[in-house]
């Protein structure tokens, strides 16, 4: 099974001998013609047949040239996400193994006996290729996240791919407990889309470093495949300013920024989150890595209040980190994100001690890196202090990349801003 040989022939999904066909309307071919590898219903004219959730199509432009092949997805606006722009690749199982071969290419370097951490993303959706597929990797087992249609289509291609081309890859552990699936009219109860998939089950927590800083993982209740390994960046960016400082990480989840501020340094670093799981989990991973020079404290509440509450108390700080959940999932709902990022951000800012520094992501997809600059920049300016644009981050480079032709997958945007007085 390890090396992908087994004798009996796995059963794929069917593949057709008709093969259906969605044509597009003039004039809306350009997205794919540029490799944007999702086709909204607006953009089709027609569809030869009835293709059933996930099923291939081929994809013609108006004109009836052949643009490629894709996922179809009948339930969802996005009614087709493409898997290959090569008229003469057809997607079969080989086509999605080499795909996965392809991203575990890439990431060679993580694989490597120098790697500096045990812990990436595999695959990485619409950016390597594979629409609605998350494959992370945590010391030899690999989570995955099927979130589209064709993804679950393929489950099975996937697996065998990863467990033959991750190498060590010890066993496949399913956490497609994503809304996604619900506009795509696929299952999504956690009963249904949680448990192993192939190979050895993952033991309660894994171990996983990042240099000196070690955590565990749960992968089975963990947030999304278990932790934020895109803030991989982030976290060396925030280490560099930790030195000596009093650090509040807020919307801490199980330590993250808060370890790499400890590991740089820090005198003092208070956590701070609702879930008294993800504390006694931080708790957990500052023992084991060790922070003995730092004096580290961990506060189960809301980060709202307990901003207002520090400033009530005239608290400060000289490293903030603001790292919260997804405000904003589509664009109807930015208004009060913007409200909710606002809000925080101008709390934070006040609690800077002189020349403080702020480091405040968002990571909802519909927040542009422009709009995010413009309320962290309204949020200053009610807070009336001074800020300098120190580093900007983005999701971690090498294994979080962004398709050129795919804007939308840069999601995670990261300021780091130093109060000028
Ligand atoms: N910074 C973390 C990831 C943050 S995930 C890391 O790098 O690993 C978001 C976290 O915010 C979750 O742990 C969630 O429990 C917490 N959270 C969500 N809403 C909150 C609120 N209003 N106050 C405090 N914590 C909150």
């Amino acid at each position: 099974m390890r090396d992908g040989t087994e004798a009996t022939p796995r059963v794929y999904g069917r593949i057709s001998a008709v093969m259906y066909k969605v044509t597009l309307n003039a004039k809306r071919d350009y997205a794919t013609l540029h490799h944007h590898p999702w086709i909204f219903s607006g953009a089709i004219r027609d569809v030869d047949g009835q293709p059933s959730i996930g099923e291939t199509v081929e994809v013609c432009s108006a004109r009836g040239d052949r643009l490629g092949y894709g996922s179809y997805s009948p339930q969802s606006q996005i009614r087709v996400r493409m898997l290959s722009f090569d008229p003469r690749v057809p997607v079969d199982a080989d086509r999605i193994s080499n795909l996965v071969a392809a991203a575990v290419a890439r990431r060679a370097t993580f694989l490597a006996p120098a790697s500096p951490t045990n812990a990436f993303r595999v695959v990485n959706a619409e950016n390597d290729g594979l629409p609605g597929v998350t494959a992370d990797f945590y010391d030899g087992f690999v989570v995955v996240q099927l979130a589209s249609a064709g993804a679950e289509y393929w489950k099975q291609a996937l697996v065998d791919a990863l467990m033959k081309h991750v190498p060590g890859c010890r066993g496949v552990f399913n956490r497609s407990d994503v809304d996604a699936r619900a506009r795509e009219g696929l299952v999504f109860e956690r009963d249904c889309v949680v448990g192993p998939l192939a190979g050895e089950e993952p033991p309660e927590f894994i171990e996983i470093h990042e240099g000196a800083i070690r955590y565990l993982v749960d992968v089975r209740k963990g947030h999304k495949t278990g932790f934020y390994l895109d803030q991989r960046d982030a976290r060396a960016a925030v280490g560099s300013f930790a030195q000596g400082a009093d650090v509040l990480n807020c919307f801490s989840y199980t330590g993250g920024f808060g370890l790499a501020a400890c590991a740089a340094g820090a005198r003092s670093v208070t956590h701070l989150d609702v879930s008294a799981d993800a504390l006694a989990l931080a708790k957990r991973n500052t023992e084991l890595t060790g922070c003995t020079g730092t004096a580290c404290d961990f506060v189960e509440a809301d980060v709202f209040k307990q901003l207002r509450l520090y400033r009530d108390q005239a608290r400060t700080f000289d490293l903030i980190v603001l790292d919260p959940p997804k405000f904003a999932d589509t664009k109807a709902g930015l208004m009060r994100a913007s409200r909710g990022y606002k809000d925080i951000n101008l709390l934070a800012m006040k609690l800077l001690k002189p020349r403080g520094v702020l480091a405040t992501f968002s990571c909802s997809g519909a927040m542009t890196t422009d709009l995010f600059d413009k309320v962290c920049a309204e949020a200053a300016f009610d807070a009336h202090r001074d800020f300098q644009m120190l580093a900007r981050t983005r999701q971690a480079a090498v294994d979080h990349p962004v398709a050129l032709s795919f804007p939308e997958g840069l999601y995670l945007k990261g300021l780091v801003l130093r109060a000028m007085d």
